[in-house]
């Protein structure tokens, strides 16, 4: 369906905001309390919209990163761009009780639901953890056991996203498995990755070809396209890998 078809129907809504936590130094969380949300699936995203006094407006897309079994709260998880227009004022500025204008749910290519089953191979650059975290949200939340394997690319350990909340859901299930690389900064004594994703750590992390995985691959346009092309050349089937790119908003992305 056309996006200007589909966001024609969908119609801006006010969300309060109930809760605010930074996650890292640069990403905050900002959980609204959405009264006439009509639930949503993991992957999904909203467009969020700013307007100054002045009449000026800005808009931004944005991941959900809660699981629907969360709704009528939706929690969306925002990386502070320090020239940036819109998400300085999200992490820095919106407080508890401030409301907040978005549409949405957006997109129906990049979601996962348990009944799709797997296995679930979800690959993350940065910011990219926010829907596959809604995805393992979601996979908890459903207690499904879908055997699943996460690999997420951080700069360093203090930037990884969700990092304590990852490491309950793998002790939580045996079915799951996440292995990080850290790309510019290791801590002492780290034992994963230290490098930039390339086809022989994705040959380790990746299900075997014979196993069809679902793939979903999130992060900055360079990276989803690396990740994507690697994956390709390893064996899997374009069409089940799905790709989500952060690029500024106004790009072509996947799912649109
Ligand atoms: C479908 C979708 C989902 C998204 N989900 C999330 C999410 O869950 N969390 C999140 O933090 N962001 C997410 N983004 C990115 C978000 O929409 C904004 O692009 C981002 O917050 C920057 O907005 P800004 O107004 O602060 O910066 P802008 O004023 O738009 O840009 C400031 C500068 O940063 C550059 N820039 C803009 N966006 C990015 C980017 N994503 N990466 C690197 N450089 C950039 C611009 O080219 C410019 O130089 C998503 C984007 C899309 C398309």
């Amino acid at each position: 369906m056309e996006r200007r078809t589909l966001l024609g129907r969908l119609s801006w809504q006010l969300g309060e905001v109930v809760a605010t936590r930074p996650e890292t130094a640069r990403t905050k969380s900002i959980t609204l309390d959405l009264p006439g949300w009509r639930g949503h699936r993991a992957g999904q995203h909203v467009d969020v919209r700013l307007t100054a006094e002045d009449g000026y407006r800005a808009e931004r897309s944005y991941s959900i990163a809660s699981p629907p079994e969360e709704a009528p709260r939706v929690t969306l998880t925002v990386e502070r761009l320090d020239d940036g227009e819109v998400s300085p004022y999200l992490t820095e500025e919106l407080r508890v009780g401030d409301k907040l204008e978005l549409r949405g749910p957006i997109g129906g290519y990049f979601v996962w639901e348990a009944e799709m089953g797997g296995p679930l191979l979800l690959v993350a650059g940065g910011s990219g953890i926010v829907p596959l975290m809604a995805m393992l949200r979601h996979r908890a939340a459903a207690e499904s056991t879908v055997a699943t394997r996460l690999l997420y690319s951080s700069r360093s350990l203090e930037e990884v996203i969700y990092r304590d909340e990852l490491d309950r859901l793998v002790k939580r299930s045996a079915m799951l498995a996440v292995a990080q690389t850290l790309t510019r900064a290791q801590p002492p004594g780290w034992t994963g990755y230290s490098r930039r994703i390339d086809l022989q750590m994705l040959r380790e992390v990746a299900w075997p070809v014979a196993q069809r995985p679902l793939t979903f691959v999130c992060g900055p346009t360079p990276f989803v396209e690396t990740a994507a092309a690697i994956l390709v050349e390893l064996g899997h089937e374009p069409a089940r890998i799905k790709t989500e790119r952060f690029g500024p908003t106004g790009e072509k992305h996947d799912g649109e």
